[in-house]
């Protein structure tokens, strides 16, 4: 148990999708309680007002038609109600059909006793000739005011409701009342307050699963950035590239992860390329040299390595300055790169000083082609100095061509063997 606990902690920690999400969720549930209490409390006070209302309604009515139809004062002759000579108990069918279209009990008090009731008692018999025992209804009774109550207890049952005075010639006799039983309005409420739970358990759920997908989302994405960043601070640049989910972002990720690339893509070009001639240097040499032998090997072709030298470089600095050397180092590079770019695959590299290597995967013959055409354009190069003094350049290269069954550090010591021939036999020239 505490293993699993730990695993989860770990797992989680410091994630920010996980604290996103825990962020916005908790208030989004706080949020939404309080909404649905005070929902279900101001569906209560509303329904019971209304409810209120209507009970009033009732009862004010009940007892108009009760003045029209028994103007006559009330009496009591063995337990019956008169008004006049005519009994009142043909009432309770009037009771009966307010009680049918309002859905409400209706009640009528006379002296203190129910003489006329909708409601029954457990045996389905009238509830009549009982003195009222709700205390709060005798005293408006008494005291011949409007009667509320929201628990009133008649016939063993819990009721809402409400009272009109009953007056005869100025003087109060009873009491006109309508209500409802507890239970009914509470389940009223209780059908809104379910409504409203259910309606709040749908936003929240459907408010977490977004809230979570998104946070995952954009754990996700920071997750490229980070694992990118992190391939660059190992000095690599990094294989894969940003996933285009990410880079189409419109907002800080998305600019944070297209910063990220383009500051690899410039790492990328500082840290493999010479910064003078722009051509690939040793260290990215060395990569390229790998991927020659691969391809020679799964095209089952033999690959050729040149490598080269300005010859008496030495004297151009000392004569022209370093600058005006670097200028010509500028040129003789360009012009390698230009050669290179035209074969399908080729490539130069600033190997030292004024010294460089290139690769080919092509036969000896082609190469030489190639590198003839890159010896006379070098010889065909004029310099021209800040002082109008002109001047030209030769080079003299090492050809060999090999299977790559061959060690790379063996050709290129082949290839430098011959460059090395070349210069003692005079220089610009081309040994193969
Ligand atoms: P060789 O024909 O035998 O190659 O003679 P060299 O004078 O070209 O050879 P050496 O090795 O004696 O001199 C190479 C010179 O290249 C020495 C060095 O100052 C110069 N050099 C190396 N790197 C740079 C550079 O980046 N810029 C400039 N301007 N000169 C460089
Ligand atoms: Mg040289
Ligand atoms: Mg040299």
């Amino acid at each position: 148990m505490i293993k699993i606990k730990e695993w989860f902690l770990n797992r989680v920690k410091g994630r920010i999708a996980v604290s996103l999400s825990a962020n916005t969720i908790l208030p989004l549930i706080l949020l939404g309680l309080a909404l649905t209490l005070s929902g279900i409390i101001s569906i209560t006070y509303s329904y019971n007002d209304e409810l209120e209302e209507r009970l009033r309604g009732v009862s004010k009515q009940t007892r108009e038609q009760f003045y029209a139809q028994y103007p006559y004062e009330i009496t009591k002759v063995d337990g019956i109600y008169y008004s006049g000579d005519t009994s009142i108990s043909d009432f309770t069918k009037i009771l009966e059909q307010y009680k049918a279209h309002f859905n409400t009990d209706v009640s009528i008090v006379i002296d203190e006793t129910v003489a006329l009731t909708t409601i029954r008692d457990e045996f389905g018999n009238p509830y009549i000739g009982h003195t009222i025992d709700d205390l709060a209804a005798l005293r408006a009774t008494r005291a011949g005011k409007n009667y509320v109550n929201k628990s009133g207890k008649i016939a063993g049952r819990k009721y809402y409701c409400v009272g009109v005075p009953l007056y005869y010639r100025g003087y109060v006799i009873g009491l006109v009342f309508a209500g409802v039983p507890n239970a009914s309005s509470a389940k009223s409420v209780k059908h809104f307050t379910i409504f409203i739970i259910i309606l709040f358990v749908i936003m929240v759920t459907l408010e977490v699963i977004q809230i979570t997908r998104y946070s995952r989302r954009v754990g996700d994405n920071l997750g490229h950035i980070r694992a990118y960043l992190e391939v660059l601070t190992q000095r690599q640049t990094p294989e894969e590239t940003m996933s285009p989910r990410v880079l189409k972002r419109t907002d800080e990720i998305g600019d944070l992860a297209r910063y990220v690339v383009e500051a690899g893509n410039q790492l990328k070009t500082i840290i493999g390329r010479d910064a003078l001639t722009g051509l690939y240097n040793r260290r990215t040499g060395r990569q390229f040299l790998d991927l020659l032998w691969d391809n020679a090997r799964v095209n089952f072709t033999s690959l050729a390595v040149v490598m080269c030298d300005i010859d008496f470089f030495k004297k151009v600095n000392d004569t022209y300055g370093h600058d005006e050397g670097d200028l010509v180092l500028k040129r003789i590079g360009a012009i390698m790169d230009k050669y290179c770019g035209e074969q399908k695959f080729a490539f130069a590299i600033r190997w030292g000083g004024e010294e460089f290597l290139m690769g080919f995967l092509l036969s000896g013959p082609q190469t030489l082609k190639v590198v003839n055409k890159i010896r006379d354009e070098v010889k065909e190069q004029v310099f021209v100095t800040n002082n109008n003094e002109s001047y030209q350049i030769t080079m003299t290269f090492g050809v060999v061509t090999a299977s790559p069954a061959e060690e790379i550090s063996s050709v290129i010591a082949r290839a430098d063997s011959k460059l090395y021939q070349g210069k003692e036999n005079g220089r610009d020239q081309i040994v193969s």
